[in-house]
């Protein structure tokens, strides 16, 4: 094997010849033109060639404090020092994990009684629904086992959760959904509201089409409602009026639980700590991930209440243990991690920054939706936005290929150092926590200038 160096084109090619990726296109990748990222310094990242980008998305909506928090790593180095590894099997524990269950169980916005760990978002969401489906038979409900989703929504990739995600690639081809897994309509105002119709009737016609399922399905078979408070990965889709407000109730008559998947919103993201705060939603377990460590280690939790709990835990219902676990759930490494992040957040008042930065991120994303003709709608909340690029503003379409208008612009962006995200036509932004207002307008005064090249390209 040649020796690996970090000569841009050597990894670059070693990176063709070796490597398979997620979500890649996977003999495309054999012809090499992968960006190998080298380092990273605040929002910026730099690959192996020394050239520098705002990370305008936080890698995968996750580093919040940015990519050079010098405090997470101490604390990371700390803990490894004292007890780099434990479990928390069968009753041994550790205090990495008590310390952030307590302080995860005390921070929710609605009571919550119990936190488990797990290592990703599509974990801790199989755990959920192992969760729920494992209170059904302790409470001898044993065919309550559906779970509703949204289309457009994502929770991740494993075989439960790609089956609770509501994107058709990630089931083509697997087999996927599951059995039992039932997906409605997506709040997208924008894509789904119906001529003349208002925010606040798309979403009664939303919350009937959902109370109509449950009834046809049976009210007794359905468990779980599982939602992102703002959609991420299906297209930073923001919920219409209403929507919370109406839906609550419905799920609560027919005693379905509330799971809300703060994988994204959690920390920050919305304007409060959580997604939940900002649209009012009550949920009975709350999906933790990304941000909790600010991705410099792998961690995840599921946050549930007593309604969920009891069950699990009541002997007279007793099946067995909770059969279920991993090895590295809430590693003592990766929650000194977490629990750094949450001393920082304090410390330096993170959530007034983000209320006061994401004013402007706001105000200059959604200015864009004024001025350029090819963003047929600017949305977002908090530091979580979008533009959905169209040609035809009026009839909401666009006359290229789905997902080429964005994917060019999304070229054109990184050519000028600013790393956004593709989602079909649109194109997303989600950067640090940690952003300047100045460091905002660096993302977007640049993507002004991609629209305004990419309209003159396309009008002249
Ligand atoms: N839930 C949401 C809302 C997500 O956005 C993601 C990942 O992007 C997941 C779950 C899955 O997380 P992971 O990639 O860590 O499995």
């Amino acid at each position: 094997m040649e020796k690996i160096s970090n000569d841009a084109d050597t990894l670059e090619m070693l990176d063709a010849r070796y490597l398979m990726h997620p979500f890649t296109d996977a003999r495309a990748n054999l012809q090499g033109g992968s960006m190998v990222i080298d380092r990273g310094e605040g929002i910026f990242v730099y690959d192996s060639s020394g050239k520098k980008y705002l990370e305008a998305v936080a890698g995968l909506w996750s580093v919040g404090l940015g990519f050079s928090e010098r405090r997470l790593i101490d604390a990371a180095v700390r803990q490894m020092e004292k007890l780099p590894y434990y479990h928390t099997f069968t009753k041994k524990s550790h205090a990495p994990q008590i310390e952030l269950a307590a302080r995860l169980i005390e921070m929710a916005p609605v009571p919550m009684s119990k936190a488990f760990f797990t290592n990703s978002g599509s974990e801790a969401n199989d755990t959920a629904i192992k969760m729920i489906w494992y209170r059904s038979n302790a409470m001898g409900e044993e065919k309550r086992k559906k779970i509703i989703s949204r289309k457009r929504g994502y929770h991740g990739i494993t075989i439960a959760a790609a089956s609770l995600t509501g994107i058709s690639v990630d089931h083509q081809s697997f087999d996927l959904p599951l059995p039992g897994f039932l997906h409605v309509t997506a709040p997208h105002y924008y894509r789904e509201g119906q001529e003349g119709e208002s925010e606040d009737a798309f979403s009664t016609r939303l919350v009937n089409e959902i109370e109509a399922l449950i009834l046809a399905e049976g009210p007794e078979t359905v468990a779980a409602f599982f939602a992102e408070p703002v959609m991420g990965a299906g297209g930073v889709i923001v919920p219409p009026d209403g929507y919370w407000e109406k839906l609550q109730p419905i799920l609560k008559k027919y005693g379905i639980i509330l799971v809300a998947d703060e994988v994204i919103c959690g920390f920050g993201r919305t304007g409060c700590m959580f997604g939940s705060q900002t649209f009012g939603i009550e949920p009975d377990m709350m999906i933790l991930s990304k941000q909790l460590s600010s991705s410099y280690l792998p961690i995840s939790a599921i946050l549930m209440n007593d309604m969920v709990f009891e069950p699990i835990a009541d002997e007279s219902h007793a099946i067995g243990a909770f059969a279920h676990g991993f090895t590295n759930g809430g590693n003592p490494t990766a929650a000194a991690v977490a629990i750094e992040v949450l001393n920082i957040m304090e410390e330096r008042d993170l959530m007034a920054h983000i209320k006061d930065v994401s004013i402007h991120f706001q105000a200059r994303l959604r200015a864009l939706g004024m001025s350029s003709t090819l963003v047929g709608e600017a949305r977002g909340v908090g530091l979580i936005g979008a533009l959905e690029l169209v040609t035809d503003k009026v009839a909401r379409s666009s006359a290229w290929p789905v997902g080429q208008l964005a994917g060019y612009a999304f070229n054109l962006l990184e050519n000028k150092g600013v790393i956004a995200r593709v989602m079909g036509d649109t194109l997303a932004f989600s950067p640090p926590l940690i952003i300047t207002r100045e460091q905002v307008d660096m993302i977007f005064d640049r993507v002004e200038q991609v629209l305004v090249q990419v309209e003159n390209e396309i009008r002249s």
